[in-house]
Protein backbone atom coordinates (compact mmCIF):
# COMPACT_ATOMS: atom_id res chain seq x y z
CA UNK A 1 0.00 0.00 0.00
CA UNK A 2 1.26 3.26 -0.78
CA UNK A 3 2.31 5.67 2.08
CA UNK A 4 0.07 8.42 2.53
CA UNK A 5 1.36 12.17 2.54
CA UNK A 6 2.29 13.05 6.09
CA UNK A 7 1.14 16.60 6.12
CA UNK A 8 -2.55 14.26 4.67
CA UNK A 9 -2.21 12.29 7.54
CA UNK A 10 -2.08 14.77 10.00
CA UNK A 11 -4.76 17.15 7.80
CA UNK A 12 -2.55 20.04 8.15
CA UNK A 13 -1.23 22.52 4.93
CA UNK A 14 2.11 22.27 3.95
CA UNK A 15 3.21 25.45 5.61
CA UNK A 16 1.91 25.01 8.92
CA UNK A 17 3.61 26.06 11.96
CA UNK A 18 5.32 23.52 14.73
CA UNK A 19 2.85 24.22 17.21
CA UNK A 20 0.06 23.53 14.72
CA UNK A 21 1.61 20.04 13.82
CA UNK A 22 1.49 18.95 17.79
CA UNK A 23 -2.40 20.07 18.18
CA UNK A 24 -3.22 18.19 14.95
CA UNK A 25 -0.91 15.37 15.76
CA UNK A 26 -2.71 15.37 19.73
CA UNK A 27 -6.05 15.68 18.00
CA UNK A 28 -5.50 12.55 15.43
CA UNK A 29 -3.98 10.23 18.32
CA UNK A 30 -7.19 11.31 20.56
CA UNK A 31 -9.21 10.38 17.38
CA UNK A 32 -7.84 7.02 16.99
CA UNK A 33 -6.69 6.50 20.46
CA UNK A 34 -6.73 1.96 20.50
CA UNK A 35 -8.29 2.67 23.88
CA UNK A 36 -11.43 4.63 22.22
CA UNK A 37 -11.22 2.29 19.62
CA UNK A 38 -11.30 -0.94 20.63
CA UNK A 39 -13.77 -2.46 18.19
CA UNK A 40 -12.28 -0.88 15.04
CA UNK A 41 -9.22 -2.75 13.84
CA UNK A 42 -8.43 0.51 11.41
CA UNK A 43 -7.54 2.87 14.39
CA UNK A 44 -4.90 1.37 15.82
CA UNK A 45 -3.21 1.56 12.19
CA UNK A 46 -4.42 5.58 11.64
CA UNK A 47 -2.56 5.86 15.44
CA UNK A 48 -0.05 4.49 14.33
CA UNK A 49 0.05 6.16 10.67
CA UNK A 50 -0.09 9.70 12.60
CA UNK A 51 2.66 9.05 15.22
CA UNK A 52 4.88 8.39 12.30
CA UNK A 53 4.22 11.62 10.70
CA UNK A 54 4.42 13.13 13.82
CA UNK A 55 7.80 11.57 14.32
CA UNK A 56 8.48 13.34 11.12
CA UNK A 57 6.89 16.96 10.71
CA UNK A 58 7.27 17.63 14.28
CA UNK A 59 11.13 17.37 13.64
CA UNK A 60 11.95 20.49 11.92
CA UNK A 61 14.80 18.61 10.71
CA UNK A 62 13.42 15.82 9.09
CA UNK A 63 10.44 17.51 8.31
CA UNK A 64 13.04 19.69 5.51
CA UNK A 65 13.98 16.28 4.79
CA UNK A 66 10.88 15.26 3.95
CA UNK A 67 9.76 17.94 2.42
CA UNK A 68 12.62 18.12 -0.32
CA UNK A 69 13.21 14.04 -1.14
CA UNK A 70 9.17 12.81 0.36
CA UNK A 71 8.73 9.50 2.37
CA UNK A 72 12.45 8.32 0.46
CA UNK A 73 14.04 10.76 1.99
CA UNK A 74 13.29 10.24 5.72
CA UNK A 75 13.02 6.14 5.56
CA UNK A 76 15.92 4.61 7.20
CA UNK A 77 17.07 7.80 7.96
CA UNK A 78 17.30 7.91 11.43
CA UNK A 79 13.83 7.34 11.47
CA UNK A 80 13.11 3.81 13.44
CA UNK A 81 9.10 3.07 12.83
CA UNK A 82 6.99 1.73 15.60
CA UNK A 83 5.96 -1.86 16.31
CA UNK A 84 3.34 -1.13 18.83
CA UNK A 85 1.33 1.76 20.43
CA UNK A 86 3.70 1.30 23.33
CA UNK A 87 6.50 2.45 21.33
CA UNK A 88 4.52 5.54 20.47
CA UNK A 89 3.41 6.69 23.84
CA UNK A 90 7.41 5.95 25.24
CA UNK A 91 8.05 8.16 22.49
CA UNK A 92 6.22 11.28 22.70
CA UNK A 93 5.70 10.77 26.56
CA UNK A 94 5.71 14.80 26.29
CA UNK A 95 3.15 15.55 24.41
CA UNK A 96 1.17 12.25 25.84
CA UNK A 97 1.82 13.26 29.67
CA UNK A 98 -0.24 16.30 29.17
CA UNK A 99 -3.07 13.65 28.05
CA UNK A 100 -2.81 10.54 28.87
CA UNK A 101 -0.81 10.14 31.74
CA UNK A 102 2.33 8.76 30.92
CA UNK A 103 1.78 5.48 29.30
CA UNK A 104 -0.99 3.09 28.41
CA UNK A 105 -1.85 1.72 31.95
CA UNK A 106 -4.05 3.71 34.25
CA UNK A 107 -7.04 3.62 31.31
CA UNK A 108 -10.73 2.78 32.01
CA UNK A 109 -11.88 -0.41 30.79
CA UNK A 110 -12.75 -4.12 32.15
CA UNK A 111 -10.38 -6.22 34.30
CA UNK A 112 -8.29 -7.51 31.21
CA UNK A 113 -4.65 -7.49 32.30
CA UNK A 114 -3.28 -3.93 32.28
CA UNK A 115 0.43 -2.61 31.48
CA UNK A 116 1.80 -0.52 34.03
CA UNK A 117 2.50 3.35 33.49
CA UNK A 118 5.92 4.47 33.04
CA UNK A 119 7.53 6.76 34.63
CA UNK A 120 9.74 9.50 34.42
CA UNK A 121 12.20 10.15 37.06
CA UNK A 122 14.76 13.91 36.87
CA UNK A 123 17.93 12.97 37.89
CA UNK A 124 20.29 15.42 38.56
CA UNK A 125 23.98 14.95 38.34
CA UNK A 126 26.97 16.65 38.76
CA UNK A 127 29.17 17.26 35.75
CA UNK A 128 32.21 15.48 37.03
CA UNK A 129 29.58 12.20 37.67
CA UNK A 130 28.49 12.95 33.85
CA UNK A 131 32.08 12.76 32.20
CA UNK A 132 33.23 9.97 34.54
CA UNK A 133 30.07 7.62 34.62
CA UNK A 134 28.52 6.96 38.39
CA UNK A 135 26.63 4.34 40.06
CA UNK A 136 23.51 6.94 41.95
CA UNK A 137 20.96 6.00 44.38
CA UNK A 138 17.69 7.37 44.09
CA UNK A 139 14.32 6.19 45.69
CA UNK A 140 11.29 6.56 43.79
CA UNK A 141 7.20 5.94 44.64
CA UNK A 142 5.44 2.90 42.53
CA UNK A 143 2.70 1.98 42.20
CA UNK A 144 2.67 -1.28 43.06
CA UNK A 145 0.21 -4.41 44.18
CA UNK A 146 -1.90 -4.35 47.20
CA UNK A 147 -0.54 -7.49 48.98
CA UNK A 148 -3.39 -7.89 50.76
CA UNK A 149 -6.09 -8.11 47.99
CA UNK A 150 -3.82 -9.16 46.16
CA UNK A 151 -4.34 -6.19 43.66
CA UNK A 152 -8.23 -7.33 43.55
CA UNK A 153 -9.22 -4.46 45.76
CA UNK A 154 -11.72 -6.37 47.11
CA UNK A 155 -11.55 -7.47 51.16
CA UNK A 156 -10.30 -10.83 51.09
CA UNK A 157 -13.18 -13.53 50.75
CA UNK A 158 -15.24 -10.86 49.26
CA UNK A 159 -16.07 -10.77 45.39
CA UNK A 160 -16.73 -7.56 43.38
CA UNK A 161 -20.48 -7.80 42.02
CA UNK A 162 -21.39 -7.32 38.57
CA UNK A 163 -22.51 -3.80 37.97
CA UNK A 164 -26.18 -3.37 37.16
CA UNK A 165 -25.84 -0.59 35.20
CA UNK A 166 -24.14 -1.74 32.38
CA UNK A 167 -24.97 -5.85 33.19
CA UNK A 168 -20.80 -6.10 33.41
CA UNK A 169 -19.89 -5.29 30.10
CA UNK A 170 -18.25 -2.01 31.28
CA UNK A 171 -19.52 0.04 28.21
CA UNK A 172 -23.12 1.81 27.37
CA UNK A 173 -24.95 1.78 23.79
CA UNK A 174 -25.73 5.45 22.96
CA UNK A 175 -27.34 7.08 20.12
CA UNK A 176 -26.33 10.38 18.38
CA UNK A 177 -27.85 10.75 15.33
CA UNK A 178 -27.78 8.30 12.78
CA UNK A 179 -24.57 6.91 15.19
CA UNK A 180 -24.45 4.29 17.54
CA UNK A 181 -21.46 4.63 20.47
CA UNK A 182 -20.03 2.54 22.76
CA UNK A 183 -19.17 5.05 25.77
CA UNK A 184 -17.81 3.82 29.12
CA UNK A 185 -20.13 2.97 31.82
CA UNK A 186 -20.64 5.97 34.44
CA UNK A 187 -21.34 3.62 37.38
CA UNK A 188 -18.45 0.94 37.53
CA UNK A 189 -16.55 3.62 34.87
CA UNK A 190 -15.75 0.39 32.09
CA UNK A 191 -14.40 -2.34 35.24
CA UNK A 192 -18.31 -4.21 34.50
CA UNK A 193 -17.88 -4.72 38.61
CA UNK A 194 -18.38 -2.51 41.43
CA UNK A 195 -16.05 -3.58 44.30
CA UNK A 196 -19.06 -3.39 47.47
CA UNK A 197 -16.45 -4.07 50.54
CA UNK A 198 -13.05 -2.53 49.48
CA UNK A 199 -10.02 -3.62 51.01
CA UNK A 200 -8.77 -1.88 53.94
CA UNK A 201 -4.98 -1.48 52.67
CA UNK A 202 -5.54 0.00 49.18
CA UNK A 203 -8.89 1.56 49.60
CA UNK A 204 -10.30 -0.88 46.79
CA UNK A 205 -8.04 0.56 44.06
CA UNK A 206 -5.71 -2.75 43.94
CA UNK A 207 -2.26 -1.08 44.09
CA UNK A 208 -0.36 1.10 46.80
CA UNK A 209 2.06 3.43 46.61
CA UNK A 210 5.50 2.27 47.74
CA UNK A 211 8.82 3.78 47.93
CA UNK A 212 11.41 1.58 45.88
CA UNK A 213 15.53 2.01 46.13
CA UNK A 214 17.12 1.79 42.36
CA UNK A 215 20.60 1.89 41.50
CA UNK A 216 20.75 3.74 38.00
CA UNK A 217 24.20 3.53 36.48
CA UNK A 218 25.19 6.63 34.54
CA UNK A 219 27.36 6.24 31.43
CA UNK A 220 30.52 8.00 31.38
CA UNK A 221 29.97 11.16 28.63
CA UNK A 222 26.33 11.24 29.12
CA UNK A 223 24.79 14.48 27.96
CA UNK A 224 22.25 16.57 29.57
CA UNK A 225 18.75 15.23 29.12
CA UNK A 226 19.81 11.58 27.98
CA UNK A 227 16.99 9.56 28.63
CA UNK A 228 17.65 5.81 30.08
CA UNK A 229 15.30 3.02 30.28
CA UNK A 230 15.17 0.91 33.06
CA UNK A 231 12.71 -2.18 31.83
CA UNK A 232 10.29 -3.14 34.33
CA UNK A 233 11.22 -0.37 36.65
CA UNK A 234 7.97 1.22 36.43
CA UNK A 235 4.54 1.09 38.02
CA UNK A 236 2.75 -2.48 38.36
CA UNK A 237 0.76 -3.79 35.61
CA UNK A 238 -2.87 -4.56 37.13
CA UNK A 239 -4.63 -7.49 36.28
CA UNK A 240 -1.55 -9.63 35.56
CA UNK A 241 -0.18 -7.44 32.85
CA UNK A 242 3.16 -5.93 32.72
CA UNK A 243 4.80 -3.55 34.67
CA UNK A 244 5.82 -0.10 32.89
CA UNK A 245 8.93 1.04 32.46
CA UNK A 246 10.97 4.15 34.44
CA UNK A 247 12.61 6.72 32.41
CA UNK A 248 15.62 8.21 34.05
CA UNK A 249 16.04 11.67 32.28
CA UNK A 250 19.93 13.23 33.47
CA UNK A 251 20.33 16.64 33.87
CA UNK A 252 23.95 17.44 34.12
CA UNK A 253 24.56 20.28 36.08
CA UNK A 254 27.24 22.85 34.58
CA UNK A 255 30.83 23.21 35.51
CA UNK A 256 33.07 26.51 36.87
CA UNK A 257 35.92 25.10 34.61
CA UNK A 258 34.72 23.33 31.55
CA UNK A 259 32.48 23.95 28.71
CA UNK A 260 30.68 21.32 26.96
CA UNK A 261 30.20 20.99 23.45
CA UNK A 262 29.08 17.11 21.93
CA UNK A 263 31.78 15.18 23.35
CA UNK A 264 34.45 18.12 23.06
CA UNK A 265 35.51 19.97 26.24
CA UNK A 266 36.35 23.38 26.07
CA UNK A 267 38.38 26.15 28.37
CA UNK A 268 39.34 29.74 27.78
CA UNK A 269 42.68 30.50 29.11
CA UNK A 270 44.06 34.03 29.39
CA UNK A 271 47.72 34.70 28.30
CA UNK A 272 49.77 37.90 28.37
CA UNK A 273 50.78 39.45 25.27
CA UNK A 274 54.53 39.08 25.97
CA UNK A 275 53.84 34.96 26.55
CA UNK A 276 51.76 35.54 22.92
CA UNK A 277 54.68 37.17 21.28
CA UNK A 278 57.70 35.04 22.58
CA UNK A 279 56.06 31.74 22.94
CA UNK A 280 54.51 29.83 26.56
CA UNK A 281 53.98 26.65 28.34
CA UNK A 282 50.41 26.40 29.87
CA UNK A 283 49.13 24.18 32.31
CA UNK A 284 46.18 23.17 31.22
CA UNK A 285 42.86 21.10 33.71
CA UNK A 286 41.51 18.16 32.08
CA UNK A 287 39.08 15.64 33.96
CA UNK A 288 42.07 13.96 34.81
CA UNK A 289 45.85 15.40 35.86
CA UNK A 290 46.84 18.92 34.33
CA UNK A 291 48.81 19.06 31.83
CA UNK A 292 50.99 21.07 29.56
CA UNK A 293 50.18 23.17 26.52
CA UNK A 294 53.02 24.83 24.36
CA UNK A 295 51.64 27.94 23.13
CA UNK A 296 53.89 28.62 19.98
CA UNK A 297 55.77 32.39 19.17
CA UNK A 298 53.11 34.55 17.67
CA UNK A 299 49.65 33.17 18.77
CA UNK A 300 47.10 35.54 18.19
CA UNK A 301 44.20 36.28 20.41
CA UNK A 302 41.13 33.55 20.28
CA UNK A 303 43.23 30.71 18.72
CA UNK A 304 42.22 27.39 20.11
CA UNK A 305 44.22 24.18 20.30
CA UNK A 306 43.09 21.23 20.01
CA UNK A 307 44.44 18.46 22.88
CA UNK A 308 43.28 15.15 21.63
CA UNK A 309 41.24 12.13 23.53
CA UNK A 310 40.82 14.70 26.44
CA UNK A 311 37.57 15.18 25.75
CA UNK A 312 34.23 13.31 26.90
CA UNK A 313 33.51 9.57 25.83
CA UNK A 314 30.96 8.73 23.75
CA UNK A 315 28.79 6.82 25.89
CA UNK A 316 28.87 2.99 24.57
CA UNK A 317 31.90 3.43 22.29
CA UNK A 318 35.82 3.92 22.95
CA UNK A 319 35.79 7.14 20.75
CA UNK A 320 36.82 10.32 23.24
CA UNK A 321 36.11 13.64 22.26
CA UNK A 322 39.17 16.31 22.00
CA UNK A 323 39.76 19.19 24.88
CA UNK A 324 39.87 22.37 22.85
CA UNK A 325 41.72 25.70 24.55
CA UNK A 326 40.75 29.12 23.46
CA UNK A 327 43.87 31.79 24.30
CA UNK A 328 42.97 35.33 24.77
CA UNK A 329 45.61 37.94 24.65
CA UNK A 330 45.51 39.90 27.76
CA UNK A 331 46.47 43.82 26.96
CA UNK A 332 48.78 44.82 30.61
CA UNK A 333 46.79 47.60 31.63
CA UNK A 334 49.03 49.42 34.77
CA UNK A 335 52.56 49.56 33.28
CA UNK A 336 55.50 51.32 35.57
CA UNK A 337 57.86 53.63 34.03
CA UNK A 338 60.55 50.91 33.02
CA UNK A 339 58.02 48.77 30.96
CA UNK A 340 56.77 51.84 29.32
CA UNK A 341 59.74 53.37 28.24
CA UNK A 342 60.53 49.51 26.81
CA UNK A 343 57.51 49.51 24.79
CA UNK A 344 57.99 53.08 23.37
CA UNK A 345 61.55 51.80 22.37
CA UNK A 346 59.38 48.51 20.59
CA UNK A 347 57.34 50.66 18.81
CA UNK A 348 60.11 52.45 17.94
CA UNK A 349 61.86 49.30 16.46
CA UNK A 350 58.60 48.07 14.82
CA UNK A 351 57.84 51.46 13.17
CA UNK A 352 61.49 51.46 11.82
CA UNK A 353 61.12 47.66 10.87
CA UNK A 354 58.16 49.12 8.35
CA UNK A 355 59.77 51.88 6.86
CA UNK A 356 62.81 49.69 6.09
CA UNK A 357 59.73 46.85 4.90
CA UNK A 358 58.39 49.73 3.11
CA UNK A 359 61.39 51.00 1.67
CA UNK A 360 62.21 47.78 0.32
CA UNK A 361 59.37 47.19 -1.55
CA UNK A 362 59.26 50.44 -3.37
CA UNK A 363 63.23 49.63 -4.37
CA UNK A 364 61.79 46.18 -5.89
CA UNK A 365 58.60 47.38 -7.37
CA UNK A 366 60.71 50.26 -8.80
CA UNK A 367 63.37 47.85 -10.24
CA UNK A 368 60.91 45.56 -12.10
CA UNK A 369 59.51 48.61 -13.74
CA UNK A 370 62.86 49.73 -14.95
CA UNK A 371 63.20 46.04 -15.88
CA UNK A 372 66.53 46.28 -13.49
ZN1 LIG B 1 -5.86 -4.09 48.57
ZN1 LIG C 1 -21.05 -0.57 34.58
Amino acid sequence: MAKRDYYEVLGVSREAAQDEIKTAYRKQAFKFHPDRNQDDPDAESRFKEAAEAYEVLGNAEKRQTYDRFGHQGVNGNGFSGFSSSEDIFGAFSDIFGEVFGFSAAGRGGSNRPRPGSDLRYNLDVTFRQAAKGAEVDIRIPVEQTCDTCNGSGSTPGTRPQACSQCGGSGTMQQSQGFFRISVTCPQCRGAGSIITDPCGECMGRGTVIRDKDLKVRIPAGVDNNSRLRLRGEGEAGMFGGPPGDLYVVIRVEPDSVFERQGQNLIISREISFVEAALGHRLEVPTLDEPVNLDIPKGSQSGEVFRLRGLGLPHPGSSHQGDLLVEIRVKTPTHLNKRQEELLREFSEIEAKKLTTKAKDFFKKAKGKVMGE
